[in-house]
């Protein structure tokens, strides 16, 4: 088999050794699609990094791998976790994977169905609690401090070396920098990761120029724009529906240094851009996926980006991962007779 994962096509960049047990799905090597759509709507060159494709359906399986795997090397039976939906999704099945039990902590009713199915069937303990994430992920803090468990959350800093592989990619895929990098910020795990990335091709000569960090949060969600915490978070776009990031002050770093931005989009521009890409792109993401594109959108309509530019949007996670908010928003089927004529007629021929 020629490709083997992260791990092992960048292994000499991250944090393993010949003892380390790999635990792969062969994650990673995803599409990166140029949109023509989308580039000719916006006068610059627009791909869409699409992480939906990835084998749990969200970019969290190259932060996963490597953090059961180091999990599974120190000889942990259990991890644990916080979860608006995919990180709990893709835990699960690498838990599974390399043997071990999983524990999952949700915020009650805030989780997508295609999400939960997979932490479910998967096998891993669910727990959901009233509360937001971020009391979750706080719950999940102080069960790793007291119990024999591995908090798999952004905070375990393997997540973030192997989501920087998600960088990489995208230079050896491209064959060039690109000028803005979009992607949505939720607990800011992977802005964090996606530059750590960049700045490490850069030290190692593998790139001569970085390019300008671009977040978006979910404007009912916002606490890195507003500049505080946000106690109640809400948005429709449930995956970044957090209001205190555990990356904070990195993610501000990544903007910071990139000379890029973290600014926010509404839901109605979210629900707009992800109708527009599947629909004329025919990618399917996920709400929180498209705040990538309806930012880019937005910031060009501000003149803020000019034309002509590079862009690479992160497609964090799949459609199906949310089929209640695709069936709310989209176009409901028309019932008719089941006959040629009554198609026809429908179509106008
Ligand atoms: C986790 C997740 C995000 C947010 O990523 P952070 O690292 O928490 O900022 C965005 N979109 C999807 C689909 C996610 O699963």
């Amino acid at each position: 088999m020629k490709y083997k994962g992260v791990i092992e096509t960048y292994r000499k960049y991250l944090p393993v050794t010949e003892k380390t047990p790999v635990i792969t799905f062969y994650e990673g090597n995803t599409p990166l699609i140029h949109s023509k759509y989308l580039s000719e709507l916006t006068k610059c060159e627009v791909y869409l990094k699409y992480e939906g494709a990835n084998p749990t359906g969200s970019f969290k399986d190259r932060g996963m791998t490597l953090a059961i795997s180091k999990a599974k090397e120190k000889g942990s039976k259990a991890v644990i976790c916080a979860s608006t939906g995919n990180t709990s999704a893709s835990a699960a099945a690498y838990a599974c994977r390399a043997d071990m039990d999983c524990i999952v902590i949700i915020p009650k009713g805030k989780i997508a169905l295609g999400k939960l199915s997979q932490a479910i069937m998967h096998g891993a303990k669910v727990f959901e609690v009233d509360g937001n994430f971020d009391q979750a992920l706080e719950l999940v803090r102080e069960m790793g401090e007291k119990y024999p468990v591995e908090i798999v959350n952004s905070i375990n800093p393997f997540r973030i070396e192997g989501q920087k592989t998600g960088a990489f990619e995208v230079y050896d895929q491209l064959g060039a920098v690109p000028d803005y990098f979009c992607l949505p910020v939720g607990n800011a795990g992977n802005i964090t990761a996606y530059w750590k990335g960049f700045k490490e091709y850069f030290d190692n000569k593998k790139i001569s120029k970085l390019p300008k960090m671009t977040g978006f949060q979910a404007a009912g969600s916002a606490p890195i724009v507003l500049g505080h915490p946000v106690n109640n978070p809400e948005t429709i776009a449930t995956a970044i529906r957090i209001g205190n990031p555990a990356s904070w002050k990195t993610a501000e770093a990544a903007r910071d240094q990139s000379g890029g931005s973290i600014t926010s989009v509404t839901d109605d521009e979210i629900i707009e851009a992800y109708k527009l890409v599947a629909g004329k792109v025919g990618v399917f993401c996920e709400p929180a996926s498209a705040a990538s594109v309806a930012g880019l959108l937005k910031r060009r309509k501000e003149g803020k980006i000019p034309d002509q530019q590079l862009v690479v949007c992160v497609l964090t996670g799949h459609g199906l991962k949310d089929p209640d908010t695709a069936i709310k928003t989209g176009q409901k089927p028309k019932s008719i007779l089941c006959n040629t004529a009554a198609v026809a007629r429908e179509l106008g021929y």
